[in-house]
């Protein structure tokens, strides 16, 4: 595996070709389509386990994992059986469905920071619908978020948005007209005095803070704990909604997500990826007081035709079943301390600007030596170095994202052996990139 040899990419490439005809970029969501890496984007037909192989039958063990749902690695055996059992009784009825309350009650019985819950399609429509609900509760318009967290692709949130935006070097979306964003305070991630700041400036008008506890699109900004506590405590005081923006971080570092792991109560938490099993799901999710605003018990209006999508339903049944089992968590996380710190040590022999980041099974690599990564403006500009290890590690039969502010993820078939198959191809490759 760590001989490099370049790769076909033949097939990949008519592919992409022939996509370009029909899609803005070839792609239907930007940062697939390799713009700030080289070479055509991979074409995937197939995964299992920790590996996919593309059109051109190339293999990889993958870190990507559809960008963070497939927590239990792709084609998982419960996933797919729950699926396809599903399927036998048809795929949509605009009814309810006792998968949606099945699903319900898996989350609602082992998370404690929320009472209820509302099923979504996507991790964007979870945050706007949080968002209006913030809104609609506290009956004011504005919305502080940070400067490189993410939330999705709604107007109000599309301000200094992280990976997506800044890979194609745009701090906010044309489209957005400016009284929306007006509406947006974005402030620096860790800049409690900025923060204090800002609130007393507009008092009575800020509906949320909304973050990213654990902040992973922009490079993985982990908060010290303080700062989140320190969010609480204004939020409480100023009456402010404390918005975790979980569609990441949930079900990801512990079943409840950061709130768990830091045990902070939010007031609204936003769910995505995992939830669904790898079917496109979100959830936002509050109290029962503040859920009641939200149709047809209270004013603020949401819907979706295929929200709670019984297909979709079973897939994160399935998923989430594994995950709540005894240990799952401490399991994902021994062995990604296993495989980090292995990259870790191996960079610090060889002198490399280079480290790894992490936090349960999310990593991140960054060029650099820093002991600690906080804030967008932290992060190295150049990704140049990042660009290099991509096409290295693609041409030893690794894929990540391609774009150097993404994370990576180990799922539950990333067994060790798999990782210790990995990790010499990483260094071989971070040695081409240092010293070519
Ligand atoms: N919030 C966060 C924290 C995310 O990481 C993402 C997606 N990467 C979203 C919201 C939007 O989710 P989706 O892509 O499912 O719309």
């Amino acid at each position: 595996m760590n001989s490099s040899t370049t790769i076909s990419r033949t097939n990949s490439e008519k592919l992409f070709e022939k996509a370009k005809t029909y899609f803005p970029g070839g792609v239907n969501s930007p940062v697939r389509a390799f713009k700030s890496v080289d070479g055509a984007p991979l074409f995937i037909k197939k995964g299992d386990g920790a590996r996919i192989w593309d059109e051109d039958n190339n293999e990889f063990i993958d870190f990507c994992g559809s960008w963070g749902p497939l927590i239990l690695g792709h084609n998982p055996t419960a996933v797919r059986k729950k699926i396809e059992e599903t399927l036998q009784n048809g795929t949509s009825f605009g009814a309810p469905t006792r998968l949606e309350n099945e699903l319900a009650d898996l989350i609602l019985s082992h998370n404690k920071y929320i009472d209820k819950i509302r099923f979504t399609s996507s991790g964007t429509e979870a945050v706007m619908s949080g968002i209006r609900l913030a809104r609609g509760y506290t009956n004011r318009d504005k919305i502080i978020k940070f400067e490189g967290c993410y939330h999705g692709h709604s107007d109000s949130l599309l301000v200094k948005a992280g990976s997506g935006l800044v890979t194609f070097g745009e701090s906010s979306s044309a489209g957005v007209p400016k009284s929306i964003a007006a509406e947006t305070l974005v402030l620096p991630l860790n800049d409690l005095p900025a923060l204090e700041k800002c609130v007393a400036e507009y008092p009575n008008q800020i509906a949320c803070i909304i973050i990213e506890p654990i902040p992973a699109n922009n490079g993985l900004l982990l908060q010290d704990k303080s700062f989140l506590l320190a969010l609480r405590e204004i939020c409480t005081k100023n009456g402010i909604l404390l918005f975790f923006d979980e569609v990441i971080s949930g079900f990801r570092v512990a079943f409840s997500g950061a709130a768990e792991l830091y045990d902070i109560q939010p007031d609204i938490v936003t769910y995505g990826k995992i939830i669904g099993g790898g079917l496109p799901v979100g959830a936002y999710g509050s109290s029962e007081k503040i859920m009641s605003c939200i149709s047809p018990d209270g004013a603020v209006y949401q819907a979706g035709t295929l929200s709670g999508n019984p297909i979709a339903m079973s897939a994160g049944i399935a998923a989430l079943t594994e995950c709540i089992a005894e240990g799952f968590y401490q399991d994902q996380k021994a062995r990604t301390d296993y495989f980090v710190d292995a990259l870790n040590t191996y960079s610090k022999s060889k002198n490399y600007d280079f480290e790894v980041f992490t936090i349960g099974s999310i990593f991140w690599l960054a060029f650099s030596k820093k002991e600690a990564i906080r804030s967008a403006d932290e992060i190295d500009s150049d990704m140049t170095p990042f660009k290099k290890l991509h096409s290295a590690l693609l041409n030893r039969g690794i894929y990540i994202g391609p774009s150097g502010y993404e994370v990576g993820f180990v799922s539950k078939a990333h067994s060790k052996e798999i990782l210790t198959e990995a990790i010499p191809a990483f260094c071989d490759a971070l040695d081409e990139v240092f010293t070519s």
